[in-house]
This record gives C-alpha cells, sequence and structure tokens, in this order.
C-alpha cells in the first residue's frame, strides 16, 4: 500500500501542466517544437502540426477541418524532459481562436506567453492574459525572434508591464538584436550565453558560456556589446523588481526570458528555470473546500467538449483535467452532475502526431473521454465517497454577434433542439432580445470560425439550413448587480440590451468607450467581462 502511494505522490510530483498563450505567429508552435525536441518526444523539428497539412494528419476529425486545413480544437501534447512529465496545453489561435482557447486555460496550472520580441504586447495576448490573471495563475515570458531586430529591451518590459499590468523580472537579458545578436546574460550565475546558429534549430544549441569577467567573453562578443551590456545590467539592478517565488506563484511577476525559438536559442534555459520555477499540480477548488491533487481518489473536471470526432457518428470528446489520484482505463466513476456512475470508456491522450488509448493517467494529465451526450463544461467526476464539485468554468465574453434564424419556418423546432444544444456544448452563445417578445435568435462567438461551425453542424446534424446576418456589436458584458432594474439603464445609441439562455441581463454595444459612457451614465452599475455561473 505504501508502495503504491509513494508511486502515486512521486507520478503526480513530476507533472508539469501548462499553456503557451500568445498572438499569432510570435512563435507558440515553434517554440513547442523545441520543447519536444528536448523531451525526446519528436526526432526533427517541424513534426509538429505545422500549417494546413500536417495539422490535416493530425486530427482529421472534423469535416470543417478537413476542408479548411485547420484544427478546430486545442488539443494536449506530453512528454518527459529531466525527469518531469510536461503537459502542454495547446490554445489555438489564427482564425480558430474561440471559447475552447479561453476555457483552455482553465485546465492549465500555469502559462508562457511568448512574445515577438519586434512587435511587443499584440492583441490575442492581451485577451489571453487577462483569464490567467483572473485565475492568479503564474504566467512567465519567452521574448522570441531576438535574432530579428526587436524593440529596445527596457521599453519591450515597459510594455509588457503597462499592457498587462504585471510586474517583470528578466532572469536573463539580451545582448543586442538582428544581426547584432551575441546571446544572453544570465543574471544569476552571471554567464554569458553566446549566441550561435543552430541551422534553424535542427539541432540542439551549441552556445558557448563565458563568465562576465572572462576576457575570452570581450573576444567573443566585441568591446561595444560588452559595454553596452555592462551599462544595461546596471541600469536593471537599480529599477527591476527583485525576483521573488511567492510573486510569481500569485500571478503578480512574471518571470522575462529572451531567446529565439527558430534557431533554438535559449529554449533549453527557459525550460530548465521554468520547470524550477513552476510546481506540481496545486489543490483545486471545489464547493467541499480545497480537493489535495495528491488524494488517493480520483477527481476530474470537463473544460472542453469536442463534438463529432467521428463523422459517422454523432459522439463527442469530453476533455478532462484530472485534479486528484490517478485514472486507470476502464474505471468507474461517479459523474456529480447527473447524479450516476459510470464507465469511462475509450480514454485518450493527445500525443504530438497521435491520439492513443491510455491506461493510466495522474493529477496535472488531460484525457479526452468518449461521450455519449451526458457531459457539459464544468461537470465533475470523482471516486470515493465524498461528492463534490469543481467551480463551474466560466462564460467568456463573444465578440462577434449574429441574428439566426432557419430558412424553412416549418423547421423551427428542429432549429431550436440544434442550436441549443451546440450551446450547451458550449460552442456558441444564444441570446435573445430583452423584452421585445421577439423570438430572434442571436448567436455571440468568440471566433468568426465558430459561426461556420454552427452552419455547418446545423445543416449536416439537424438538417436545417439557417440564414445569419452579423450585427456590429464587439463588446459585451454581464451585469454583476443583484436585481438591477434593467429597464432604467441609460446606454449609449449603439447599445443593445439582450438575456441568455438563463434570462440573465446583458449589454451589447458597438463601441469600446461606449462601456464606459454607459457606466458613467449609470452609477454603480458593474459589469463582468466573464460570467461564473
Ligand atoms: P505561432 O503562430 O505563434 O505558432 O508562430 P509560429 O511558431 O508558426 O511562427 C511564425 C513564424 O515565425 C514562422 O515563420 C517561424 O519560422 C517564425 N519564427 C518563430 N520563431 C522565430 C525566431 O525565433 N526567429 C525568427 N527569425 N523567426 C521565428
Amino acid at each position: 500500500m505504501r508502495c503504491i502511494l509513494s508511486k502515486l505522490r512521486e507520478e503526480i510530483e513530476k507533472r508539469r501542466t501548462f499553456a503557451i498563450i500568445s498572438h499569432p505567429d510570435a512563435g507558440k508552435t515553434t517554440l513547442t517544437e523545441k520543447f519536444l525536441l528536448y523531451g525526446g518526444a519528436i526526432n526533427t523539428a517541424g513534426s509538429v502540426k505545422g500549417k494546413a497539412t500536417a495539422r490535416h494528419a493530425v486530427s482529421d476529425w472534423m469535416e470543417i477541418e478537413k476542408q479548411r486545413g485547420i484544427s478546430v480544437t486545442s488539443s494536449v501534447l506530453q512528454f518527459n524532459y529531466a525527469g518531469r512529465c510536461i503537459n502542454i496545453l495547446d490554445t489555438p489561435g489564427h482564425q480558430d481562436f474561440s471559447e475552447d482557447t479561453y476555457r483552455t486555460l482553465m485546465a492549465a496550472d500555469s502559462a508562457v506567453m511568448v512574445i515577438d520580441g519586434s512587435k511587443g504586447v499584440e492583441a490575442q495576448t492581451r485577451k489571453l492574459f487577462k483569464v490567467c490573471v483572473m485565475r492568479h495563475i503564474p504566467i512567465f515570458t519567452f521574448i522570441n525572434k531576438m535574432d530579428r531586430d526587436a524593440m529596445d529591451t527596457f521599453e519591450l518590459l515597459d510594455d509588457i508591464e503597462n499592457e498587462l499590468g504585471i510586474a517583470t523580472c528578466p532572469i536573463n537579458w539580451p545582448i543586442g538584436s538582428g544581426k547584432d545578436f551575441k546571446g544572453v546574460f544570465d543574471r544569476d550565475t552571471k554567464r554569458v550565453m553566446t549566441f550561435a546558429d543552430t541551422m534553424k534549430g535542427t539541432k540542439e544549441g551549441s552556445e558557448e558560456e563565458f563568465d562576465i569577467g572572462d576576457a575570452k567573453l570581450r573576444a567573443a562578443i566585441g568591446e561595444e556589446a560588452l559595454g553596452i551590456l555592462e551599462e544595461e545590467i546596471e541600469l536593471l539592478d537599480g529599477a527591476a523588481a527583485a525576483f521573488d517565488q511567492g510573486k510569481v506563484d500569485a500571478g503578480q511577476l512574471s518571470p522575462v526570458f529572451f531567446g529565439s525559438a527558430l534557431t533554438n536559442f535559449g529554449v533549453e534555459t527557459f525550460l530548465k528555470h521554468f520547470l524550477d520555477m513552476t510546481s506540481s499540480p496545486l489543490p483545486r477548488e471545489s464547493d467541499a473546500g480545497l480537493i489535495d491533487p495528491f488524494s488517493e481518489d480520483f477527481s476530474a473536471f470537463c473544460f472542453k467538449i469536442q463534438a463529432n470526432m467521428n463523422a459517422r457518428h454523432r459522439d463527442r470528446i469530453a476533455f478532462m483535467r484530472i485534479t486528484s489520484g490517478k485514472f486507470t482505463a476502464g474505471m468507474e466513476v461517479f459523474h456529480v452532475q447527473e447524479g450516476k456512475n459510470i464507465r469511462l470508456s475509450q480514454p485518450q491522450q493527445m500525443m504530438a502526431d497521435d491520439r492513443h488509448i491510455v491506461d493510466e493517467a495522474y493529477a496535472g494529465d488531460i484525457i479526452g473521454v468518449f461521450d455519449p451526450g451526458i457531459f457539459s463544461i464544468g461537470d465533475t467526476i470523482l471516486t470515493g465517497k465524498e461528492h463534490f464539485s469543481f467551480h463551474g468554468i466560466p462564460t467568456f465574453a463573444p465578440e462577434h454577434f449574429a441574428r439566426v434564424c432557419q430558412v424553412d419556418t416549418m423547421k423551427r423546432k428542429q432549429f431550436m433542439k440544434g442550436i441549443n444544444q451546440i450551446a450547451q456544448e458550449g460552442a456558441i452563445q444564444i441570446f435573445r432580445e430583452y423584452n421585445t417578445g421577439m423570438e430572434e435568435i442571436i448567436v455571440g462567438v468568440v471566433g468568426v470560425l465558430q459561426f461556420d461551425v454552427l452552419k455547418f453542424r446545423l445543416n449536416n446534424e439537424y438538417k436545417v439550413e439557417i440564414k445569419m446576418e452579423n450585427l456590429p456589436y464587439e463588446y459585451i458584458r454581464w451585469i454583476s448587480n443583484e436585481g438591477v432594474d434593467v429597464d432604467a439603464i441609460v446606454g449609449t445609441s449603439d447599445m443593445k440590451k439582450v438575456t441568455d439562455l438563463k434570462g440573465r441581463p446583458l449589454l451589447l454595444w458597438v463601441n469600446e468607450w461606449s462601456i464606459r459612457m454607459t457606466q458613467e451614465r449609470n452609477e454603480g452599475l458593474e459589469l463582468a467581462e466573464f460570467s461564473q455561473d
């Protein structure tokens, strides 16, 4: 027994589960590839679901993915490195950015933010960052593309602090950028790692390391670069926040690293520090208090549902984050929301280039389980005598809206059934006009591709053709005040009042500044970007 328990502890202790967030093209895929290269999970860079064709092979699940050559949903990559078992949650960007991207962050214990050194903080990073802040998870910054001309390093840090409101603590410091990029200085060891091209990162870096006082360093990077480095370090030591693990854990201080994912420079250093500065899976809040990940009893929550993996069946895969204990194939669990025991069949885990059936998995891991239509996002499953449920997953503000109705009025019933079902899966959100008595449905999505998914699925699964009229709104907020008189809210000319499926009132605007105007006109009105059910 003791032996089993210590194995459980050992397995969970070595887990690290994180998401990578970035704006498209900052280098998330490239960095992930390099991580896998170090983990030995792939042999050559370029084999992680690259763009269209490679992805195609990986996830041939949904018809729409095939048509478009993109992956609609995010997946998980697992690999071992330095005695740790690492789960990377992929957060889709580009057009396939959706509410799932946000939900994926609910399953991560920390986040790595990849920033393009020439661009600084960009729109999508900002959005994803907000969710990390809401969860108070540690956020690590990797400033990428230092082999290209980058913004001034101090300006980059200011940009992060001002745009995102998080303090930064550079763990290393770049020496130049672009064609003058000479390497990075490690502030802790006071050693410089010089930049060497690694044939576009196809082999592990063969950087050289020197003490800052080493005469050979002068020869390696040149007098001028060394002078600038010394000046900048002095400035930095006087100005930057000191490293504080407690603040990192609380998501208040972001350790910053510089490198070049493409040329594989600074990646391993980053990975090592990152693993040392993050912890194994932490306890999670439930309605029965904190749940200890090391508990013998298994528990997990569902953070994503992927429909129609197999075009011939309407089956779905529910993605579960294991929060405590150990999962074994075929195990019986209690599904709290349904109040029933169920057997988890076909558990799957996503790998770099494949899905495979898992026999066992531990707290920190993500499993995909076959869902005959019983799971909803946020559901809890568990073994053990004590029944509890984890806090639900928030609903995130959609950014695109359309008025939707069925083409054939005779098909209203099917249309409503389909659209409600798809909304329940969390692929779209549906709203109704406030107090107009109109039957029309307003659909809100985080990423525009979800409109195509909706159209396709209603047609394919429910045989309903729909008409869609795009609406100009981009901003939506839930009203957090209890018992507010919605009729009395004075809005701007571009504002619209709607209600969600649960009858809660929401406000929609075309312009962002109208949100502030509305708040000014209605004293005490509390508006929220997320809705915690
Ligand atoms: P993602 O959209 O964030 O996943 O970005 P990718 O990893 O696909 O990278 C976008 C583009 O930037 C690709 O053409 C990469 O080869 C390139 N790239 C990624 N990292 C670097 C880097 O460190 N230096 C340079 N010069 N290019 C990079």
